[in-house]
């Protein structure tokens, strides 16, 4: 078995133990490969499935994706996070109907440029949906090389990096890439896994340098620990009797961007003064919630929420490129998760005269 090439082990254990049952493997389209790359990335695969399908059921095509608006195409990716995916999901779909007449092309140097996709994505969607040979360097690839080869550093230092890029390269086969590709992806997501790897049922033990010193744990190198940064807002969330919630739309760019979110202030007199001047009435009851933290890559981003509390629908807010009134039997235009779960409690707290105690914490 270890005279056997690296691929020769890979596919035969694939063949035994691989995942075939993959949405985006019925049929394995371009368009269905890209779009679930997209969704894979810094997502896992039980949480990306029915995401898909569904968003698979309402945009079957390229020419559906680049016709919908990005606020239904936000709405079918709420909760899914990271929605700067959404948006070049969106811009691409209108280039490749405009410049390739709505066929994704199958060049590699192309598939590069379009917005979302690097250099691991492109060999991906054009590995397992046209058997082209590129390789791959997503997260678990690099787990998987790093150990076998025992590559010392942080993939993601650039040294590092074009090491295990040379190594990923060289290691695709002649023959079945496309079988191949899935093989590393599902083998570093079942097997070589970050916490417990389970190298006897490995492929690859045989010869693996991790595994051999025993320092499967201790590599790849994780990224230097840096402090997250902590930052801090008020949202104001203010709710008429008939169930509508005042919201306002995000910069297309930046942390959710285009996204529907409440409006923010600094404190609570701002919110007074915001209330006044927007919707002409004072606001008779202000309820501080505790703080909801939401923890992004970089930083923490600690929110306390200000249910506000109106007389009814203040007619000068009508529903505009900036302002909704948003309702929740019927729901448009994408919620970052946050928001989201504060608006589900806002509606818990219907006839409550207090908010909710205890703090709520959540990551992703
Ligand atoms: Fe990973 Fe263990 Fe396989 Fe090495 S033997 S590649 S550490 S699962």
């Amino acid at each position: 078995m270890l005279g056997e090439a690296f691929s020769d082990r890979v596919l035969a254990w694939f063949d035994r133990h691989g995942r075939r049952d993959l949405p985006w493997e019925q049929p394995a389209t371009p368009y269905r490969v890209w779009v679930s790359e997209i969704m894979l990335q810094q997502t896992q695969v039980v949480t990306v499935v029915p995401y898909f399908e569904r968003f698979m059921a309402r945009f079957p095509n390229i020419a559906a994706l680049a016709a919908a608006s990005i606020d239904e195409i936000l709405e079918y990716w709420t909760g899914l996070g990271y929605y700067a995916r959404a948006h070049n999901l969106h811009w691409t779909a209108r280039l490749v109907r405009d410049r390739y007449d709505g066929e994704f092309p199958q060049d590699i140097e192309a598939v590069r440029e379009l917005p979302g996709i690097g250099r691991s994505t492109a060999g991906a969607i054009l590995a397992l949906a046209c058997d082209q040979r590129h390789a791959i360097l997503d997260g678990n690839v690099k787990r998987v090389l790093a150990r076998h080869r025992a590559i010392e550093g942080w993939p993601g230092t650039t040294p590092v990096s074009n090491r295990l890029w040379r190594i990923a390269e060289e290691l695709v086969p002649a023959q079945r890439v496309a079988d191949y590709t899935q093989a590393m992806m599902d083998l570093g997501a079942l097997i070589c896994t970050h916490r417990d790897p389970h190298c006897l049922a490995c492929p690859l033990q045989g010869d693996c340098k991790a595994r051999q010193s025993g320092r499967q744990h201790e590599l790849p190198a994780a990224r230097p620990r840096k402090r997250s940064a902590v930052r801090n807002t008020m949202m104001v969330m203010i709710r008429t009797p008939s169930g509508d919630v005042l919201l306002q739309r995000r910069p297309p760019t930046g942390v959710w961007g285009g996204l529907l979110s409440f409006p923010e202030v600094r404190n609570e007199q701002e919110c007074i003064a915001w209330c006044e001047g927007l919707l002409g009435v004072a606001p008779f009851n202000i309820i501080r919630w505790p703080v909801v933290r939401h923890t992004f890559t970089h930083f923490h981003l600690d929110i306390t929420p200000l249910q506000v509390s109106v007389e009814c629908r203040v007619s000068r807010v009508g529903d505009d490129a900036q302002y909704v009134w948003y309702n929740r039997n019927t729901p448009r235009g994408g919620l970052s998760a946050p928001v989201k779960q504060l608006i589900e409690r806002l509606y818990a707290q219907e006839g409550a005269t207090d908010g909710p105690h205890g703090t709520v914490r959540q990551t992703g």
